[in-house]
């Protein structure tokens, strides 16, 4: 299944990609893709519905239907650190021994093809392409060998940043992580049954068209099994979180010289098998 959650902002509403490509509204079923829905049973429950029988909405999604973050009401929004070598040796930093974890605040998340807007006082906005695992089954201390039934499913992250917010102003790195608009997630949620293997995804990102990052999960430091059950041992993990897995190089801090967003540009960036996001860049304000 592909789940998606469309309309305007603040009021989207849930959905389900059919296999020609239209939506199909979910609202009668499930009040959102969000919390409940989908936890283990909550998919099952989806899972034996003919999509046939949903009312097809109209529009072709993501060019003249908007579609929102295709998770709602994400309780924790947690990224992963240089979780990729080549892109710790591009930010001049070791390899992690364990998994380097920090927050995005959830009022960041946005559409797949919303604006990315530069926040004031900004020089050094950058991107970040990675896999998103969002959280079915809740759990905490969970083995690595049960970490996958707690997963609900697979999307696309832009894990944007600002790269002086996020090293020169002292503190964590969270600053530079959490501006509005720094999270866009989606275009869909992928359940795991369509995804032959979660380690091996190509993923890219080009900048109006000029490739920057090319990548594959393949070369992930901590697997999405370790991720979970590591994150698991500082919290409780719940339905509907999300876990935001680490870049591959080619951010904008790591070209020579360093390169960051400008307004007017384009972010596209996709992930074998998720889809892929657009996101138009806005000048500081
Ligand atoms: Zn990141």
């Amino acid at each position: 299944m592909k789940l998606l959650r469309y309309g305007p902002h603040g009021a989207e509403k849930p959905g389900l990609l059919d296999s020609e490509g239209f939506v199909r509204d979910l609202s009668a079923i499930i009040p959102d893709i969000a919390g409940q829905a989908l936890t283990p049973e909550g998919m099952e429950r989806l899972r034996t519905i003919d999509p046939d029988t949903l009312q097809r909405v109209d529009g072709a999604p993501q060019e003249t239907l908007r579609l929102g973050a295709c998770v709602g009401q994400i309780g924790k929004f947690i990224c992963i650190g240089l979780n990729y070598a080549d892109h710790a040796a591009e930010a001049g930093q070791p390899v992690p021994e364990e998994p380097i974890i920090f927050n995005k605040w959830t009022s960041a998340v946005c559409g797949p093809n919303d604006d990315i807007q530069i926040p004031r006082n900004s020089v050094k906005t950058d991107w970040e392409v990675e896999l998103g695992v969002v959280i079915g089954k809740p759990g905490s201390y969970i083995s690595e060998s049960e970490a996958m039934d707690h997963v609900a499913g697979f999307c696309v992250i832009n894990d944007v940043s600002e790269r002086d917010f996020q090293l020169n102003r002292s503190g964590t790195w969270d600053k530079g992580k959490g501006c509005d608009t720094f999270g866009p997630t989606g275009p869909w949620l992928v359940t795991p049954d369509e995804i032959d293997d979660v380690n091996a995804l190509d993923m890219w990102l080009d900048v109006d068209g000029k490739r920057m990052q090319d990548g594959s999960t393949s070369t992930l430091i901590f697997k999405v099994p370790h991720l979970i059950s590591y994150c698991s041992q500082f919290m409780s993990l719940q339905s509907g979180d999300v876990i935001s897995t680490g870049t591959p190089p080619g951010v904008g801090m790591g070209q020579k010289p360093p390169r960051y967003l400008r307004g007017g540009e384009r972010v596209t960036l996709g992930i074998e098998g998720l889809g892929f996001q657009s996101s138009l860049v806005l000048a500081s304000s």
